[in-house]
């Protein structure tokens, strides 16, 4: 019980000082997507309701969330729409799903076939819950985030827990398994350990666990997708990766951005996780605080890669 609550302690400091840290700095660059137009990548409108014919398309949830549709099959990776408010999340109070906000969503996209989940924090995991209660999807994800998932009355037959190496086919979908490291914060992870087995009521209690990145074959393309710092798997280098998705939120994983690109040698690159989600979705993409895109497009522009944008709930398609 003292470990605990010691770490309890811990988690609770640092959250603090990442709030203080976020609203000294918040204030200087709350600007959302209008000076990089040229980067955003949108299908014309109107959007379609059925899956392109070819190819993926791809829309952007916010944070680290993505709808991937392919004639076949169709994915969700991180969906996160209940999202908390920096005050919530710095002082660890209750997490407040906004059940509302996802069923207006489901019912627009009833056919989901598989949630695929990075690690467990709350911005990944929350709203993953109600999702798979609502669809008849699978969940893949680590053993701390089936942990999770399960301990809020989810059935396992639900519930697919992964880890490096393994090989998953979801429909016409191919999924690898990759290992993947958890930007740090001041330091350290922040809420980093393993689930208990009771149901998460704090931000906190939804612990990060096992990062996870996932190699996703589908449509014909091959998408790599990383929510937080690489190194990716040493092995995935000089395969054909159509399509980078790089978690850039914080200078741990700005710093690991080249050295990513040039492993994977994608021919798109989508720098992800770098929106201020501790907005309500509703405001639109403001870039976070803390990270750094001039240096990401910097990165990108020195590599012989495609650097695309794209902004909240306008889909693309990867052909
Ligand atoms: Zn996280």
């Amino acid at each position: 019980m003292r470990s605990r609550a010691f770490g309890e302690f811990v988690s609770a400091r640092v959250a603090r000082l990442i709030a203080l840290w976020l609203l000294a700095i918040g204030t200087a660059s709350a600007a959302g997507l209008q000076a990089y137009a040229d980067l955003v990548r949108a299908d014309p409108l109107p959007v379609h309701v059925v899956p392109p014919a070819s190819g993926v398309r791809i829309t952007y949830l916010g944070t680290n969330g993505y709808l991937l549709e392919a004639r076949d099959t169709t994915l969700l990776v991180d969906p996160y729409f209940s999202r908390q408010s920096l005050a919530r999340a710095a002082f660890n109070l209750d997490a407040v799903p906004q059940p509302k906000l996802v069923d207006q969503w489901l019912r627009q996209h009833p056919h989901i076939d598989a949630v695929l989940v990075t690690h467990g924090h709350v911005d990944h995991l929350l709203d993953v819950p109600q999702i798979l209660r609502t669809t008849d999807a699978q969940m893949i994800g680590s053993e701390t985030s089936v942990r999770l998932v399960r301990s809020m009355n989810i059935a396992g037959a639900h519930l697919h827990a992964v880890r490096y190496g393994d090989k998953l086919h979801v429909r016409q979908a191919t999924v690898d398994v990759l290992p993947a490291k958890h930007d740090r914060v001041l330091g350290s992870v922040p809420f980093n350990g393993r689930a208990r087995n009771l149901p998460p009521r704090k931000v906190g209690d939804w612990v990060a666990g096992e990062p996870l990145a996932f190699l996703i074959q589908l449509g014909g393309k091959r998408i790599f997708i990383n929510a937080g710092a690489g190194p990716g798997a040493p092995e995935i280098r000089a395969r054909d990766i159509d399509l980078a998705i790089l978690g850039v939120a914080t200078p741990d994983s700005v710093r690991a951005f080249p050295a990513e690109v040039d492993q994977l040698h994608p021919r798109f690159v989508l720098p992800s996780h770098q929106d201020n989600f501790f907005q309500p979705l509703a405001r639109g993409f403001s870039f976070l605080p803390l990270t750094n895109f001039p240096a990401v497009r910097a990165a990108a522009n020195a590599r012989r890669t495609e650097l695309v944008l794209l902004d909240y709930f306008r889909p693309w398609t990867l052909r």
